[in-house]
């Protein structure tokens, strides 16, 4: 058995609006160990983005804990949680959230730069992701100039680059065609493996998540593990 990284329990959260309470996590527990590709399912709205907001400290529940390895993270402070995130996590989205105006390596470069690499480290390192991930001859291009495809290749290098314990995809192949889709998923997962980071994917797809370590279903604001 691998390490606990990351346990979430009890978890409560409501958004309000006005007058309208909607309900969306009721009492959701969860466990992630070390290294390991985890899946979350669910019906569209049933919580997956929330819940995967509250495990990366991007949004807070209205209740329960949070701990990564001993930490409390929910008695962190904004700054403190900004650190955490630059030295421990990484994210992908579904669309890639690379910055319009900065070529392949600057935008992998920008977490690097964050967590306090020098420049000059930051780029070999950018330049070292760039070519596992296929895109040695794409530095210098800008989002715009790549295919959708490279862009979420981008986007994955720029989240395992500065080597997060734990790396958050939300429906990462979300926007691909079938073959596009399997082939970064692949990729991600080879990747994420050799790095021994663990993974938490929010995806639709079925055979994605049969490939994945481990399922979570969230149903009804609670998360069944598979
Ligand atoms: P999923 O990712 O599984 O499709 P979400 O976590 O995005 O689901 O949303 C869960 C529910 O919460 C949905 O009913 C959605 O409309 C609602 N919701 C999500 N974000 C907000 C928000 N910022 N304000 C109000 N309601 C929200
Ligand atoms: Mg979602």
């Amino acid at each position: 058995m691998s390490k606990v990284i990351l346990k979430a329990q009890h978890i409560v959260k409501n958004y309000r609006e006005g007058k309208i309470q909607t309900p969306v996590l009721q009492d959701a527990n969860l466990e992630i160990s070390a290294g390991v590709m985890n899946a979350i399912i669910g019906r569209s709205g049933s919580g997956k983005s929330t819940l995967l907001h509250i495990l990366g400290t991007l949004d807070t529940p209205d209740s329960g804990q949070l701990f990564f390895e001993e930490q409390d993270l929910l008695k962190l402070n904004d700054k403190a949680k900004s650190a955490f995130r630059a030295k421990n996590l990484g994210f992908v989205y579904q669309f890639h959230h690379l910055l319009q105006d900065f070529t392949a390596v600057e935008n992998v470069m920008m977490p690097l730069l964050i967590a306090g690499y020098s420049k000059k480290d930051a780029q070999q390192r950018a330049l070292e992701y760039l070519s596992k991930v296929g895109l040695s001859h794409q530095l210098n291009a800008l989002p715009a100039e790549m295919s959708g495809g490279e862009r979420q290749r981008a986007a994955i290098a720029r989240a395992l680059c500065a080597h997060p314990k734990l790396i958050l995809a939300d429906e990462p192949t979300g926007n691909l065609d079938a073959q596009n889709a399997s082939s970064v998923f692949a990729l991600f997962k080879e990747l994420s493996r050799k790095d021994g980071a663990a993974v938490i994917m929010v995806t639709h797809d079925q055979s994605l998540a049969e490939q994945c370590d481990e399922i979570f279903t969230i149903k009804e604001g609670r998360v069944i593990h598979a």
